[in-house]
């Protein structure tokens, strides 16, 4: 930058001069133009004492805000919204943007197959030690129950009970006061189905698999 191309944002006068802030402006002139220091003090970025004031017209401002300064930056701002639109048309940068969500998603994904993992540490549970077992013999095996409702379904030989057990997971009909009516809720990835012809009805659902055990 040379002091032939600083000219004024307002006017475009070339006829300036350079000051410290602070100073009265117009008296503290002079000096400045004439040693032509103004476009080198107008190339100090970062000297924010100085201030350029017009001669013709009187506008104060800042090194790098004179007509070029101010100039160079709108194009630079161009520049770089250009280049930035051009970027997101090329392939590359998409494949970027997608390989970070991705891993993203394996670090968030991760956290989520531990805590499934977590899940399928529930014991493991064969049915055949619930299945036409008492209420005792079953709390041995899921815990005792959480709640018991007396239920009594059409047809069969009711009222009977319906405890739920671990949450809710597991819910059973004792019918003649022994398991029958078995579902197992969320996820039974746990349970142990040794022989499935010795029951009645086995049947996974979306959500719950349901075990019938005797012909009811
Ligand atoms: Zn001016």
């Amino acid at each position: 930058m040379n002091q032939e191309n600083l000219q004024c944002a307002k006017c475009g006068s070339n006829q300036l001069s350079a000051n410290k802030k602070g100073f009265s402006g117009t008296k503290a002139v002079g000096g400045a133009i004439l040693t032509g220091g103004i476009g080198l003090l107008a190339g100090t970025h970062g000297s924010n004492k100085i201030l350029i004031t017009c001669l013709s017209c009187g506008h104060q401002f800042k090194p790098g805000q004179d007509k070029q300064g101010k100039q160079t930056k709108l194009r630079n701002d161009r520049e770089n919204a250009k280049k930035m639109a051009a970027t997101m048309k090329k392939p590359l940068f998409w494949v970027i943007i997608v390989c970070l969500l991705i891993v993203t998603g394996i670090v968030f994904g991760g956290d989520k197959a531990e805590a499934e993992a977590d899940n399928s540490t529930d014991p493991s549970v064969n049915i055949e030690n619930i299945a036409s077992m008492t209420m005792d013999k079953v709390a041995i095996v899921l815990g005792d129950e959480d709640s018991i409702e007396i239920v009594s379904p059409n047809g069969l030989p009711c009222p009977c009970k319906k405890a739920y057990y671990q949450n809710g997971k597991y819910e059973i009909l004792y019918i003649n006061d022994v398991a029958d009516w078995i579902t197992v809720n969320k996820d039974w990835s746990n349970i142990e189905i040794p022989d499935e012809t010795k029951f009645k009805y086995v049947k996974s659902f979306d959500d719950y698999l349901y075990i019938k055990v005797n012909s009811y």
